[in-house]
């Protein structure tokens, strides 16, 4: 059970950005339950999309496939931090989505033009509802869905320290050795990276926090300290255009 402490001064919007294995879930549920903020898991989204197309029976190699079915799925994401829940079409999503056959394809799926735009526009519109305040994990949630959030967070770590911790989530789940989980990270971010619409990226001013050496409760909270500062700021600047 995460810890619920109390409300920040002024609702802020938080995008924590970053590649796999840098800690983005654990620490985004983490602070806003804390802070007392909603919570949404973009990746969760881009994971449900790709199990409807694959259970669809859409070739995934194929972007125009992809791109002509795009608006077919009824994607739902709840946004409690301490229940995170997904689904498609009526179905509970959550398992699915973590299967390696999702992980494996969901790097191609998500980089088609009219599913990031798909997305997007349901990730906005869940923002826009979340009128205490939300946390916002993903890719390109500084750069591209929220440029306006008032903190983004850039989160980074070694390789190795990606593929360990993966590793360690997977255990008994999956048969994956380590060497093969840091291959496997870094094709994805390689692919996440590269591709055309809205790559992964450090927005300009994302406060970039390396959690290589750090334990999960040091990230938690470096980044409770930076959302505090920035809901205070907000709120100053608030009373000051009221007066
Ligand atoms: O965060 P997670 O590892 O579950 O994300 C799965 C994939 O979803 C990423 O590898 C990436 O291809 C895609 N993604 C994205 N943009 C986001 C979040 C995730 O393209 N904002």
């Amino acid at each position: 059970m995460l810890p619920t402490v109390s409300a920040t001064p002024a609702a802020v919007i938080v995008a924590i950005d970053g590649p796999s294995g840098t800690g983005k879930s654990s620490t985004s549920k983490a602070v806003a339950a804390q802070l007392g903020l909603r919570y949404l898991d973009t990746g969760a989204q881009y994971r449900a999309i790709t199990w409807w197309m694959l259970n669809n029976g859409v070739d995934v190699s194929d972007p125009e496939r992809i791109a002509a079915q795009a608006d077919r799925p009824v994607i739902v994401s709840g946004t409690d931090p301490q229940a995170p829940a997904i689904s498609v079409d009526g179905a509970d999503a959550a398992g699915p989505i973590r299967t390696q056959e999702v992980t494996s394809a969901v790097s191609a799926v998500s980089a088609v033009p009219q599913v990031r735009a798909r997305i997007t526009e349901l990730q906005r519109s869940i923002a826009a509802e979340a009128r205490g305040g939300i946390v916002v994990e993903g890719r390109d949630i500084g750069t591209t869905v929220l440029p306006d959030a008032d903190l983004k967070v850039f989160l980074t770590a070694s390789p190795e320290a990606r593929a360990a911790r993966r590793s360690g989530e997977l255990k008994g789940k999956d048969a994956t050795g380590l060497a093969a989980t840091q291959q496997a990270l870094t094709e994805r971010d390689k692919a996440d990276s590269s591709r055309k619409t809205s790559p992964l990226k450090k927005a300009d001013d994302a406060v970039e926090v390396d959690t290589t050496e750090l334990t999960l409760e040091q990230v938690v909270e470096c980044v409770v300290t930076l959302v505090e500062k920035a809901s205070a700021e907000k709120a100053g600047r608030m009373e000051k255009a009221a007066r």
